[in-house]
């Protein structure tokens, strides 16, 4: 008997987790939690080990399609799954019965055999595999360097399994397995990227807006939360900070030369988002500032806006051009929100001149004109939560 009996479950690869040596455990911990929230729609079974981990579900498709999400996957693969025990003629007429679902001229077959007991070398599986092919199929051949398609077997402790070709996960590492960060997440097309970036690096993100009714609308802070709720595919779920801005934006247009608005802005947008950023135990603030794009990003802006702040401020974007930044929103389908028209508190008060090189010692002395103390720590007071999950059945990672 073939083909029917045999059980078929995903499998999959971790790829950079597996370098964690003494703690690959916590980290594996971490990933099935997530596995676990990203699936909890569908019935599914998890078991891991140190090598791989193995779903089981009914609904496969619908899991694959939910697990391209999940960040510490390197690889997640169909595999049909066989007996330890049973003998290689088996295994290629197995594999033969599968693979004629496929089109394909050239193949190869490669073979993993981390079960050393088993008595037979991974190229000898190979070959003897791919032999039953060529023999029972017409007008194949094998080509090692690029075949159209790959058979992998893995001969692992307690079963071989085999699958074909094999789809990339988002790799890095699980979500929260580096702990908390705050996102400052304007709607413009680079925060939601850089949020997507530290997302895959393991980093949970909490999101912080600041809107400026009723200079920014509605709509503005709906495309904010339509961004969030991209990233909570990513992110379990995503708790949104709002923080009512206009006072203090207000206060620095009546007060402050113009060329150093956006410089004090921003420095006021930092204080806050530090504040609400140790509130909530995030360790980190992440934006989608990128050098050189805009007056507020030349060396010297980061450097007097950065001060006002003691939290590392971690910028994935430092170092990208627009264009690559575009292609990863578009990839992360956040490109088509971020590019509707709404306006954004910092683009109203954008002077026609601001400083390319702020000074310290400037910055000093324009804020003791405004009482920012007061403003800010009433703004802080009025966080507006919103908490948004990939779907609307509210459900929260706190929670598990
Ligand atoms: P983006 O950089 O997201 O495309 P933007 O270009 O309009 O938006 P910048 O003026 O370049 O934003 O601001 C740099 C960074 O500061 C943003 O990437 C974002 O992290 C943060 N930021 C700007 N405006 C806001 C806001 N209204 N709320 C929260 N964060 C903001
Ligand atoms: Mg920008």
């Amino acid at each position: 008997m073939c083909g029917d009996s045999m059980e078929k479950l995903i499998m999959i690869k971790y790829g950079e987790l597996s370098t964690k040596k003494d703690n690959i455990n916590l980290f594996l911990k971490q990933l099935k939690k997530n596995v676990e929230f990203a699936l909890d729609k569908y019935d599914v079974e998890i078991e891991f080990d140190k090598g791989r981990m193995f779903v089981k579900t009914r609904e496969i498709d619908k899991v694959v399609e939910r697990l391209q999400y999940v960040a510490g996957i390197h690889e997640y693969n169909i595999v049909f799954k066989m007996d330890y025990s049973e003998d290689i003629d088996e295994l290629g007429r197995r594999v033969l019965d599968k693979v004629k679902d496929y089109n394909f001229n050239s193949f190869r077959v490669t073979t993993k055999r981390s079960n050393k007991k088993y008595p037979r070398e991974s190229m000898e599986v190979s070959r003897i595999v791919g032999a039953i092919i060529l023999k029972n199929m017409q007008n194949k051949k094998v080509d090692v360097h690029n075949p159209d398609l790959t058979i992998n077997i893995e001969i692992r402790l307690n079963a071989i399994y085999f699958y074909f070709n094999g789809e990339k996960g988002l790799g890095g590492y699980p979500v929260t397995s580096a702990g908390k960060g705050l996102l400052m997440l304007s709607g413009g097309i680079d925060s939601p990227v850089a949020g997507y970036m530290a997302i895959k690096r393991g980093v949970k993100i909490e999101a912080l807006y600041f809107e400026s009714p009723p200079h920014t609308s509605i709509e503005a802070k709906n495309k904010v939360i339509n961004l969030a709720k991209r990233l909570a595919l990513y992110n379990n779920d995503i708790k949104l900070h709002v923080i009512n801005f206009t006072k203090i934006q207000e206060a620095i247009y009546r007060n402050i030369p113009h060329d150093y608005l956006i410089t004090i802005m921003r420095r006021m947008m930092y204080r806050i988002s530090e504040r609400i950023a140790r509130r909530n135990k995030c360790k980190i603030l992440i934006n989608g500032e990128s050098i050189g794009q805009v007056a507020s990003q030349t060396l010297s802006s980061m450097g007097v806006i950065n001060e006002v702040v003691r939290m590392p401020v971690i910028r994935p974007l430092a170092c990208f051009d627009k264009l690559d930044i575009i292609k990863i929103s578009e990839q992360i389908d956040t490109y088509n929100i971020s590019i509707e028209p709404y306006e954004d508190c910092c683009t109203i008060f954008v002077p026609k001149h601001p400083v390319i090189n702020p000074e310290h010692d400037k910055c000093e002395e324009y804020e003791k004109l405004i009482d920012y103390e007061t403003l800010i720590s009433e703004a802080i007071k009025n966080d507006d939560i919103i908490r948004i999950s990939d779907n609307d059945d509210n459900k929260f990672s706190e929670l598990l």
